[in-house]
């Protein structure tokens, strides 16, 4: 596809990435390998504004894939942040601000009754089920195809592909060994889910899902899903955890747990937790952190974990998100997808638009979506149309039909007249495209 518009220094700029950078990236789906053309550099950040290399302005719905929940150079963050880096930028000691963190986590969230800090929601997801692991004895860990955990080894067998029964790896460099303890499932088919507990009884450790998936494009648990999950792991002696990397603090106060009330014995978070910074944790239930060093013996731990700059910058953030804030995003994200949902129909677009409570994303197809195997049927190139028309008309999506789009308490009205003054044209697009 030709692109009638340009970006010459971001152009140049991932020509000079791509000597020194694998693809030119640090994170694949930044390269707009899946809809083509230039990524935009990004040099900053106000509200619900970016502004790339080249000096265009976008409206962002990215929002750094969850974690902006208040837009970009949130005052309070900023200075939050500027107070904490004033005293120093890492000690390797415990201090007060990972505590206080944590206190926010465990008063915000139930089930959490006990917290551990650390760099990314990789690293969480991957201690999660270490300690599964070492709590229960048991090997086995189930997943469902279309969630994504991170690119923990264990976790990557089709984090990205069909479904199997058993895990076999997705990419090179992930032995067979490893995803051989992987029992990959489709989502919301507790059927499945029952017949692997018959088939491999006494040896799952876990079963780990998306509290709400948002990485297959979002796809919420049917009702009683989670609650199916819970039921089944207990009966079997198996932890539920609950991965709320994308979810905690983004669909309420108390993330997916707030609004669904399922309670996990391990749950995960990132994104918004770190206001933008590299902080993520898990927690649960008392009795199983206990098993974790040095209060047990499953040994995690990190250089950087607790880091004071990033704590104070999600310390800041929790603290701004109170049920206004929730209020204010739920009413943008309601909006705005009741107006790309018009822009396609007049345009005769067939499509869905799926939400979890404020995230939400577009399928291009008007058949229901309730697992990857469905989100995977959709008109993928009436979405590259969709976006590059929205990204000439300085509105920043995210470069793939299989992400959840985001929203902050910064997208005012402004913001979103821009996103309807160029929902039109791309809807049209989207209409005219050609697999
Ligand atoms: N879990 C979920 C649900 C995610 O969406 C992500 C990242 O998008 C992760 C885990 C991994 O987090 P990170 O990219 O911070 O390693």
């Amino acid at each position: 596809m030709a692109y009638s518009y340009e970006a010459p220094v971001s152009q140049s700029l991932f020509d000079r990435a791509s000597v020194v950078t694998p693809g030119g990236v640090n994170s694949p789906v930044r390269a707009f390998r899946a809809v083509g053309g230039t990524p935009r550099f990004m040099v900053s950040g106000t509200g619900p504004y970016l502004t790339d290399a080249d000096g265009r302005e976008y409206v962002d719905l990215v929002c750094s894939w969850g974690p902006m929940i208040l837009g970009h150079s949130h005052p309070e963050v900023i200075a939050a942040v500027q107070d904490a880096v004033s005293r120093g930028t890492s000690f390797g000691t415990p201090g007060e601000g990972e505590v206080a963190l944590a206190e926010e986590i465990v008063a915000r969230i139930e089930p959490v009754e006990q917290v551990r800090l650390v760099s990314s929601g990789t690293e969480a997801t991957m201690s999660a089920i270490r300690l599964a692991r070492g709590f229960t004895g048991r090997a086995k860990v189930v997943k469902f195809a279309g969630c994504y955990h991170g690119h923990v080894d264990a976790l990557l067998a089709a984090a990205g592909s069909g479904v199997a029964t058993f895990g076999l790896p997705d990419t090179p460099g992930v032995t067979g060994a490893t995803a051989g303890d992987t029992v990959v499932l489709p989502y919301n088919d507790l059927d499945a889910v029952r017949a692997a507990f018959a088939a491999h009884p006494g040896e799952i450790a876990c079963v780990i899902t998306e509290a709400s998936p948002g990485n297959m494009g979002v796809v919420p648990p049917a009702d009683g899903f989670n609650a199916g999950l819970k039921e089944l792991c207990a009966s079997n002696g198996a932890l539920y955890i609950s991965d709320e990397v994308m979810t905690g603090f983004r669909t309420s106060k108390a993330g997916w747990y707030g609004v669904d009330g399922v309670r996990p014995d391990l749950m995960t978070f990132g994104k918004v937790m770190g206001g933008g910074f590299p902080a993520a944790a898990f927690g649960g239930r008392g009795d199983v952190m206990a098993h974790l060093a040095p209060a047990g013996p499953v040994y995690q731990a990190g250089t950087l974990s607790g880091n004071p700059v990033a704590t104070a910058a999600g310390l800041a953030q929790l603290r701004l998100l109170d049920d206004a804030a929730y209020a204010k995003i739920d009413a943008v994200s309601a909006e705005l997808r009741s107006l790309v949902g018009d822009a396609l129909t007049k345009e005769g677009v067939a499509h869905t638009v799926s939400a979890a409570s404020n995230m939400f994303s577009v399928f291009f197809t008007d058949r229901p979506v309730r697992d990857y195997e469905d989100a995977k049927k959709q008109d993928v190139f009436r979405f590259t149309a969709f976006f590059h028309s929205m990204l000439e008309q300085g509105v920043y999506l995210p470069p793939s039909a299989f992400e959840s789009w985001f929203v902050s308490t910064a997208h005012d009205e402004r913001a979103v007249d821009r996103i309807a003054a160029a929902l039109p044209a791309a809807a049209r697009a989207a209409s005219e495209a050609t697999a």
